[in-house]
């Protein structure tokens, strides 16, 4: 009888992602430990919770003891193995449990059976939430990889726990009714005024007012208003240094956190705020007897009009801009509170977004944001992880709008993907210590080792994805073994020019500085798609998706293709260069990329520019023809990269930025699997390296198969790290084998989550 532990891990991960407060907390419980105490083949599974009231463990679920206990058998911090181990924060394992003096035998419990003991901590920041324990009648049964494996479980559950706790109201555990059945109030009445679930695209936790950003922009300047007391000229140029001093700090602060995208963002507004025929047409009107507040609101609005009519996209882009400062403008003339201009404290809702403007919420401290459209991998979502900017993705927006209207508070919940509208006081509270706790979490050490291997000494590899220069140290601290995809489109879609061949070669320097000695991917422009320059002539392609994307929109530009592969060979002087071209169709697309790298090197050579002669150059496989053509593409490529994100929507025909049919986007569908199967395979045959930098990369669930196909290079995003090397730690060679044979034996969704032990 083998436990499989893995397994396991990426069950209760399933289970905690799917946590819905219907059954209650208990339910959810009793789910998990029926789980655990299965696959560890352990006759006896307790989750004991922590009432910091009464410094008391409280037995919440229970498998193999008299469930009479339930809800009812109290233990105080400290007392019996279970206290000890909650109070010192450490596993206890023990052969036989009696043997060790701590042990407390509880007349009429029933563990009287039971020798082998193990328990661990369930801890969430610094705090205690509880104690996950499991018995066995087998002496010694618990081994090393069994501490390990319900340790991650108990992380896992730590922030499910404190969640349903929110979502629920629970007062104390334990004093709640026993396991409840059938028949559930609707729980999240009971909290707050309305409960919105949606997709976590960006994690993390966040409270504020609700902020309507295209709505408000409009109302307020669109809003009747009499100062109290008549403005003049005076008032009006105030005003003005006033907003050139906040455009100016803005500048300094994020300029300092992220010179490769932010430098300008800001820069429009303070040119179009100097523009004669912008403040100087408003004060030609204030002199000419137009009250301030009134002139500011009419050339905001004549140029809001011109901008629009413009069939030029970087003008109408230009309308936001205008937009906003306007209600800088204003809003310091009138002396409003400066948070009218400022997002701290507010939750932004806003159907859609481009990515310049989530810079601009985020440089403005927006606490996070609700979108009503777009997917978890679409990029706004993979830029809002890279700014840290919480993100839920709801169907019903508007629900959310009208909060803005009655300035109701919204917590946003983007770990369990939910909004709360208007919660209670109570609830309101627990978020509170909710977010101080992980701002606390987040400057704690974590601990992830420098090297990962399996369970059997195999080195696997795991790198991170990185998409700002700001997230190099992130990537450092979870010991990232290198980049293993830099998504080099982030600076150009947030500016309003393309960058200059100098503003390239300082950024990619500055990123491969920040790891010598380590690979760096640097993957040429993905541009198209959902990311479009605002400011470059589009095709206004009806179907993006499948137009001028990625290497395609490079290989018609090449003006733009060259100025970027100048600037990474010249940053790639003395230094091992890997690039890398996104959606690769054709053996011929990569002969073309090539080519235009070479002629690049032949220029650089001849005007005797320090450069990378001979660079690696890899392709990624993200589209089914590539798939095809993998053993081609890995003669004579020097490396194979995965984008699964892409491949699962060109594969599986599904728009990954649709919401809507999100269901079908299942990473784990036979066909995907069977396509990174074969790629993996022509790549190790041709001696090639392969890696994977999609999402999947970083999945829990699949990561056994990917390793189990012969993947030994993974990149995610660099908070992934130390959960996927647990995973891995926990895996043998022939165990992920033989789990990737039966997968790709198998042709139905369903089969592969049986296999995968998925919870549905
Ligand atoms: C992918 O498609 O998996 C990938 C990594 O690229 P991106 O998400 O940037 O399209
Ligand atoms: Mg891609």
């Amino acid at each position: 009888m083998h436990k499989d532990t893995v397994e396991l891990v990426c069950n209760v991960g399933e289970l905690v992602t799917l946590f819905e407060s219907k059954a209650g907390i208990e339910g959810f419980l009793q789910k998990v430990i029926s789980l655990v105490a299965y696959h560890m083949k352990a006759a006896v599974c307790s989750v004991f919770m922590y009432d910091e009231a009464t410094q008391e463990l409280v037995l919440t679920a229970n498998q193999g003891l008299n469930p009479d206990f339930v809800g009812r058998f109290r233990i105080k911090l400290g007392e019996g193995l279970v206290g000890h181990t909650l109070k010192t924060l450490r596993p206890v394992r023990e052969a036989r449990a009696y043997e060790n003096p701590q042990f407390k035998p509880v007349q009429g419990m029933g563990e009287e059976h039971y020798q082998a003991f193990l328990a661990v901590p369930i801890i969430l920041g610094n705090r205690r939430v509880g104690v996950l324990a499991v018995q066995d009648p087998q002496p010694d049964y618990f081994d090393d990889n069994d501490v390990k494996a319900l340790r991650a479980i108990a992380a896992q559950l730590a922030s499910a726990i404190e969640g349903a706790r929110l979502l629920m109201g629970i007062e104390k555990p334990g004093t709640a009714a026993p396991p409840k059945t059938n028949a559930e109030p609707e729980p999240h009445d009971k909290g707050c005024r309305r409960f919105v679930r949606g997709i976590a695209a960006s994690e993390g936790v966040a409270m504020g007012k609700a902020l309507d950003i295209t709505a408000s922009s409009r109302d307020w300047l669109n809003m009747p208003f009499t100062p109290a007391v008549a403005l003049s000229e005076e008032d009006f140029l105030r005003a003005m240094r006033k907003t050139e001093d906040q455009l100016a700090d803005i500048q300094r602060q994020i300029g300092e956190r992220m010179s490769d995208v932010a430098t300008l963002i800001f820069d429009a507004h303070v040119l179009i705020l100097k523009d004669s025929g912008f403040s100087g047409e408003m004060l030609e009107r204030i002199r000419k007897g137009q009250s301030p507040d009134q002139a500011v609101r009419e050339v905001v609005t004549k140029y809001i009009t011109l901008f629009s009519k413009s069939s030029h996209p970087a003008m109408r882009e230009k309308i936001t801009d205008i937009q906003d400062l306007g209600l800088r403008l204003l809003s310091n003339l009138l002396a409003t509170p400066d948070d009218s201009v400022d997002y701290s404290g507010r939750i932004v809702v806003a159907g859609d977004m481009r990515p310049s403007d989530l810079l601009k919420l985020s440089a403005q401290k927006a606490e996070g944001l609700v979108l009503g459209g777009g997917g978890v991998t679409a990029h706004i979502s993979v830029l809002a992880r890279s700014l840290r900017i919480p993100l839920v993705v709801v169907n019903e927006p508007l629900v959310l709008q009208t909060a803005e209207k009655k300035e109701i508070l919204l917590i946003l919940d983007a770990r369990q993907g939910s909004v709360l509208v208007d919660p209670a006081p109570d609830v309101i509270e627990r978020y509170r210590i909710l977010i101080e706790n992980d701002r606390k979490t987040l400057e704690t050490a974590i601990h992830v080792l420098p090297q990962t291997t399996t369970r059997d000494g195999e080195r696997i590899q795991l790198l991170a994805n990185i998409n700002l220069l700001s997230e190099v140290s992130t990537a450092q601290r979870f010991k990232a073994e290198g980049i293993g995809l830099y998504r080099s489109e982030f600076p150009f879609i947030v500016r309003n020019y393309v960058p200059s061949e100098e503003e390239q070669y300082r950024i990619y320097s500055r990123l491969l500085d920040s790891m010598p000695d380590r690979e760096v991917i640097l993957r040429t422009l993905d541009l198209g798609g959902d990311k479009i320059l605002a400011y470059y002539p589009s095709a206004g392609e009806s179907n993006p998706f499948l137009g001028l994307r990625a290497i395609r929109f490079t290989l018609r530009n090449k003006d733009i293709f060259c100025q970027q592969l100048r600037a990474m060979l010249r940053a790639g002087a003395n230094r091992q260069l890997n690039i890398m071209f996104p959606l690769i169709s054709s053996l011929d697309d990569f002969r073309q990329a090539r080519e235009v790298v070479e002629s690049c090197e032949l220029a650089l050579r001849n005007e005797m520019v320090p450069h990378n002669a001979s660079p690696r150059l890899g392709a990624m496989v993200e589209i089914p023809s590539a798939v095809e053509l993998a053993p081609d593409i890995a003669r004579e490529a020097d490396f194979l990269c995965i984008g699964t994100n892409d491949l699962i929507q060109y594969t599986l025909a599904v728009d990954r930025t649709n919401q809507m049919i999100a269901d079908y986007y299942v990473p784990h569908h036979p066909a995907v699997l069977r396509s990174i199967h074969r790629v993996a395979k022509a790549a190790l045959t041709a001696g090639k390296p392969i890696s994977v930098c999609g999402d999947m990369a970083g999945d829990e669930r699949l990561v056994p198969f990917l390793v189990g196909i012969g993947i030994r290079k993974l990149s995610m995003e660099a908070n992934r790290i130390p959960r996927i090397q647990a995973i891995i730690a926990a895996l043998t060679q022939d165990g992920s084998r033989t789990l990737a044979e039966d997968l790709l034996k198998l042709g139905s969704v369903k089969d592969v989550e049986a296999r995968l032990g998925m919870v549905r």
